[in-house]
């Protein structure tokens, strides 16, 4: 166990030159309380933080870590790579491989972008919807993250949650105009939207399993529900697959669910652990985008090669392993399991909600379908809940707004050693 002692004087010299002492808010643990760890390394299932001690992380860079940190293909595709130049500013052969391998292993995209996170390529593709279109408006959901675009700062999920950040100051009352939302899991609310905006919507963005607010499961009929109002209405679909994207199968969400969308947004795990992000669909609405169409977007260092060789190796390995997801779900199945036998002794209401690889806890007693289900559970609660697990070794993400990730790295043994901290838990 650590005493944190590097980390809090790490914490105190970085609170002087950068704000709040992190680089993404979450990073705080200002809603968990308490001094954010600073890792020094990691490898495996296992990060090191600046005092030495070890932790069984439920975080994996928020998701990337797929194969465990440290992942040793990707570490030496990308030393390999950079001996030949960092970037170039021009095209190479690497984005052409990696936009066929993208389109090999997604559904419904025939041409893909690449940009360098996923905020970029949730506002691209918002863009892209609305240049297509001809149209303004858009619908989202409440507690789903789609990056910090301004347009997407309503009613957002993660970090805005958790700060409980209501009107984002900055983003103009103009801006947030055009942004229209409804419940998670209530196709009537977004049929109301429809109807009184009618002929103005250009799309319907959501996560296809939201993990923004904890994990939260789309209900029967409610995808399929948002498929025929976007057809009827000639609504571009937008799935936001940065955090689903090769993480629930090699086709993510639309692959999991056996829905089409009409435009994907990639993030996180695409990226292997280096900024990246894309974002594809049919070639119909991709060719409006600049040089093909006007629809303009760029990035100076979109494509970069080291962020390409790092993405293409992990992605290829998910291509080429069918095996690992069915072993994601069988270890995030235990998990949920033996989360589920140790909890019962606590008297205490929770809920824990999992698909595929993607599992959370939320101390509730009625079932956590949208966000203000998420929102009335004891978070207060959660807070003391990942503190007692910090202090055992186990890192979970700092917010009960948040879904935890589970890496082929990690071992039965590995979870039997977070539940024997569960087991520990005094609530
Ligand atoms: C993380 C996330 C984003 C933003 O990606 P960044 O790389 O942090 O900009 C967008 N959408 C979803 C669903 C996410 O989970």
């Amino acid at each position: 166990m650590s005493d944190y002692t590097k980390s809090k004087e790490l914490f105190e010299r970085a609170q002087k030159t950068i704000p709040g002492g992190v680089n993404s808010p979450v990073r705080a643990f200002k809603s968990v309380g308490g001094t954010p760890l600073f890792m020094e390394r990691a490898k495996g299932a296992y990060m090191y933080d600046a005092d030495g001690a070890r932790y069984i992380d439920y975080i994996n860079s928020w998701g990337p870590m797929m194969l465990g940190h440290a992942y040793e293909p990707v570490v030496k595709a990308i030393q390999e790579k950079a001996a030949d130049s960092t970037s170039f500013g021009a095209p190479t052969k690497l984005e052409i491989e990696m936009a066929e391998l993208i389109v090999s292993m997604s559904p419904n995209v025939d041409m893909v972008r690449m940009v360098s996170s996923g905020t970029e390529a949730c506002m691209s593709a918002l863009r892209l919807a609305r240049g297509y279109t001809g149209r303004n408006k858009f619908i989202k959901f409440e507690g789903c993250y789609h990056g910090h675009a301004d347009a997407f700062l309503v009613k957002a999920g993660s970090g805005v949650a958790t700060f409980n950040i209501q009107t984002v100051p900055g983003v103009t009352a103009g801006v947030s105009m055009d942004t229209l939302t409804a419940p998670y899991n209530d196709l009537e609310a977004v049929k109301q939207l429809v109807a009184e905006n009618k002929g103005e919507i250009a799309a319907i963005i959501i996560e296809p399993v939201a993990g923004n607010m904890g994990c939260i499961i789309p209900e029967p009929g409610f995808m399929e529900g948002l498929r025929a109002i976007c057809d009827q209405e000639g609504i571009v679909f937008i799935f936001d697959e940065v955090m689903t994207g090769f993480r629930l199968a090699a086709g993510g969400a639309q692959e999991r669910l056996g829905i089409n969308a009409d435009l994907v947004t990639y993030g996180k795990v695409i990226g292997g652990g280096m900024p990246v992000g894309a974002f594809g669909g049919k070639k119909e609405i991709m060719q409006h985008i600049a040089p093909l169409g006007n629809v303009y977007q760029a990035g100076t260092l979109s494509g970069n090669p080291i962020a390409m060789i790092a993405g293409y190796t992990m992605l290829k390995t998910l291509k080429d392993n069918p095996s690992i997801y069915k072993e994601l779900d069988d270890k995030t199945a235990y998990l949920h399991t033996e989360l589920d036998k140790v909890l019962k002794t606590k008297n205490v209401p929770y809920v824990i909600n999992r698909f595929g690889s993607m599992i959370s806890v939320h101390f509730s007693d009625k079932p956590v379908n949208n966000f203000a289900a998420a929102a009335s559970a004891d978070n207060v609660l959660f807070n003391r809940f990942f503190h007692a697990l910090l202090a055992d070794g186990v890192y979970l993400p700092p917010s009960a707004y948040e879904t935890w990730f589970i890496s082929t790295a990690l071992s039965n043994e590995d979870i039997k050693e977070t539940i024997a901290a569960v087991e520990k838990f005094q609530p």
